[in-house]
């Protein structure tokens, strides 16, 4: 099952089109990041899943609902503001705001929500005087009060300390463990490589790169920096029958230095040294990462 489909999607200011027909398919259990700079066209293709924008054209279905009011009550946002009455504490927004989604939660579920995000010690503070962090955090808590199906989260955890960052990550981990499935944006390419199990790069309103960290890496490899240590100097005659396997190829002391476009190369070469009585005592290589690929892209 999808828990969001989007078809062609576009949304044009004038002649810039901030979305520009995307299609994009997320099933249900994911644990979606989505990347891209800043003027990508991130933020209005979430304010058009959530509803606060229309599309120029184009379809989306969420949890392959089709009424609206279904809909909103399976689904926690965080938008990429959050509007908080000043006046109130945080347990007073919770409760308000799980009763306007028709599930009024009484105070222990409200703490026990709190807890989940860090903030029981200033529950009874009144949000006026929070931080920016710490309205982040109240913005997850309302996201998750009513235990949505899916969750849409526009940078969870910018603005926020490190720990508290952590902490937020694991409470992510730990929804989409039970089965929510989570989409989210988010600027911090480790946190994405570290907790998501599929994104998309968005750039200029198109999506262009979309799957598993390891499929997108394996698009960025064309080959892999090796180096082996090993136990001894290869003969010449080794040294050619190597060269002959990989192409170009160094060897410095007890290094031996080659690029490998597959593994099947580094699997010959450490056969044909240890055939021949080299020990191979170490292998690295050097795979292109996140950053890599989000530069690259
Ligand atoms: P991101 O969230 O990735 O930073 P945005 O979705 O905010 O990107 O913006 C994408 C593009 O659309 C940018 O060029 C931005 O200037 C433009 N844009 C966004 N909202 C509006 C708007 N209300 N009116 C005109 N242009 C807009």
């Amino acid at each position: 099952m999808n828990a969001i489909s989007v078809r062609n999607l576009t949304k044009s200011y004038g002649r810039t089109k901030a979305v520009d027909s995307v299609n994009l398919h997320i099933k249900k259990g994911e644990l979606y990041g989505f990347l891209g700079r800043n003027g990508a066209g991130k933020s209005t293709f979430i304010n058009m899943l959530t509803g606060i924008i229309q599309p120029t054209t184009g379809e989306i279905s969420l949890l392959e609902l089709k009424n609206t009011n279904t809909i909103l009550k399976r689904i926690g946002v965080l938008p990429d503001y959050t509007a908080f009455y000043e006046s109130m504490t945080a347990l007073q927004h919770l409760s308000y705001f799980s009763s306007l989604q028709g599930a009024k939660k009484s105070k222990m579920e409200c703490i026990t929500v709190l807890e989940k995000v860090g903030l029981v010690p200033h529950a009874a503070v009144k949000v006026g005087k929070y931080s920016f962090g710490m309205k982040k955090k109240l913005g997850i808590a309302q996201a998750i009060i009513n235990e949505p199906d899916l969750l849409i989260l526009d940078e969870p955890t910018s603005g926020v300390d490190a720990e508290s960052a952590i902490h937020i990550q694991r409470l992510l981990l730990d929804l989409n463990k039970k089965g929510t499935t989570i989409f989210m944006t988010s600027h911090n390419l480790d946190e994405v490589e570290k907790i998501c199990t599929r994104l998309a790069i968005m750039k200029d309103g198109r999506i262009i790169n979309e799957g598993t960290l390891s499929e997108l890496k394996q698009k960025y490899t064309e080959s892999l920096e090796v180096v082996m240590a090993i136990s001894r100097w290869p003969s010449s005659q080794l040294l050619m029958e190597a060269t002959n396997i990989t192409g170009a190829l160094d060897v410095l002391e007890s290094t031996m230095s080659f690029r490998a476009t597959n593994d099947e190369m580094i699997q010959e070469v450490v056969r044909l040294l240890v055939n021949n009585g080299i020990g191979v005592h170490r292998i690295s290589a050097d795979q292109p990462n996140l950053e890599d690929i989000f530069l690259n892209g």
